[in-house]
């Protein structure tokens, strides 16, 4: 049991080093935190990272139990103590080892003299990590500290001497799991489930073509990710890209699986269906639709009916608006009305427009191919708008359709097949054992 307690502590921890806001007073934080760090991969160096490692299916209890952090300090012995801080503001060298219990005249002296270590005095910037390894009677064993990006001075015991050397920062390949539940919004759910900022936005990205996470959403939904990390000499992690995640959306629960195969990495769902060449749900992340497709309305400006032959999604001007698939860029420019507004040309006979764009992206012109997920351009007002929103319009064969109605292909059916659907099947399958168990996990805390 004091294992897991430790790890709690270190999951704690590390979770913090997540984010930079969190409150302290968050209590419902533990409450509703599932997270797990499960295995690491031995060493890689920032995120080159090892594609294909397997992750053994692992059952849960036993994975809580490898939670140690003792994987950089694989040698604990007994008697020998580590310790992690961060140099405050007025520390010299000497006030933040005594904080940290380390009271050794001869590593002080060693470290004022020796060309190498004596780097540390010029280094020494409040917020920097520093970690020690001492004896109960204040030696010090080891010391690390972080010189750049890429190098870290470690000051080592040897009997009564020192030595000093500048290594390669190694960082540990971590493969995080965390789910939450939606009270509010994704972000807070998130924010309350520790996910870093980056991965939410994956999260949301990945479920895009499945939920509009604006019109969506509801309270009691649940989200599950596995995602991988790197984590460096200090505990500091790094996250990657999403490897698995669920969403259960109204009940439904939706899952996608990241998987390398033979067009490159790319998610599916569970069964092996690229959902790339899908239609996203919306151009812009986070949006409202301030105007929805009808046959008929009264133009805001003009005064006189007419037929609305898109959705208006308010946002605030220079918000990003994406492709909503591959495509071919058909036209970009000005045209009455619409303002400044991009065209594109998708697969299926499908074309999708944008308008009132306060302005286009950098590069973009007619002739380029752009992929699903691209910044296009950002909201605006030009043309004939009242307020910053896009105009957004979705044509087959060319025909105005609903951009949100039942017309719009939302998965293309890129199965994979043979040899392809069964190396999918064996890669992805730790990950979806991962999914059950934090999902069984979830259940249990929740219910
Ligand atoms: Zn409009």
């Amino acid at each position: 049991m004091k294992m897991i307690k430790i790890c709690a502590q270190a999951l704690n921890r590390w979770i913090l080093t997540q984010k930079s806001t969190v409150k302290a007073s968050d209590s419902r934080r533990n409450g509703m935190v599932a997270t797990l760090l499960i295995l690491s991969f031995g060493v890689a160096t920032a995120f080159g990272l090892t594609p294909g490692t397997s992750l053994s299916p692992i059952p849960v209890s036993a994975v809580i139990e490898d939670i140690t952090r003792d994987n950089l300090t694989p040698t604990e012995t007994p008697g020998i103590y580590t310790q992690q801080d961060l140099v405050r503001s007025g520390d010299t060298l000497a006030s933040l080892l005594f904080r940290m219990g380390v009271d050794d005249r001869a590593a002080l002296d060693f470290m004022r003299t020796n060309a190498i270590a004596k780097t540390i005095y010029q280094q020494m910037s409040p917020g920097k990590p520093i970690r020690v390894q001492k004896r109960a009677n204040g030696d010090l064993i080891s010391l690390r500290f972080p010189q750049s990006d890429s190098h870290t001075l470690v000051v080592e015991r040897l009997g009564e001497q020192f030595q000093a050397a500048s290594v390669a920062v190694g960082s540990l390949r971590r493969v995080v799991q965390t789910s939450g539940t939606i009270e509010s919004s994704l972000f807070a759910a998130a924010d309350a489930a520790g996910l870093p900022d980056n991965v939410t936005h994956q999260l949301s990205k990945l479920f895009s073509t499945d939920i509009d996470f604006h019109n969506d959403l509801r309270a009691g939904d649940t989200f599950s990710v596995v995602y991988e990390a790197a984590q460096d000499d200090f505990d500091q992690v790094k996250p990657g890209k999403i490897l698995a995640a669920e969403f259960v959306n109204k009940g439904i629960p939706v899952r996608r699986v990241y998987f390398d195969g033979p067009e490159g990495g790319d998610y599916y769902t569970a069964d092996g269906v690229g959902s790339r060449t899908a239609f996203l749900r919306s151009p812009i992340e986070f949006s409202r639709v301030s105007s929805g497709f009808m046959t008929m309305r009264l133009h805001p400006i003009l005064n006189t009916m007419r037929a609305h032959q898109g959705i208006d999604l308010a946002a605030p001007t220079g918000t990003p608006v994406v492709s909503v698939a591959n495509a071919t860029v058909t036209f970009v420019g000005w045209r009455n009305g619409y303002g400044n507004v991009i065209e594109l040309h998708h697969a299926m006979g499908i074309d999708t427009v944008y308008g009132h764009l306060s302005r286009i992206a950098t590069g973009l012109h007619a002739g380029n191919h752009i992929r699903q997920g691209d910044l296009i351009g950002y909201v605006g007002m030009t043309g004939l708008a009242t307020g910053p929103h896009l105009h957004y319009e979705f044509k087959i064969a060319g025909i105005q359709r609903d951009p949100q109605g039942p017309e719009v292909p939302r998965i293309a059916s890129t199965n994979l097949t043979g040899r392809a659907k069964a190396q999918f099947m064996s890669a992805t399958a730790p990950y979806i054992t991962s999914l059950n168990a934090i999902r069984g996990l979830a259940l249990a805390k929740f219910e």
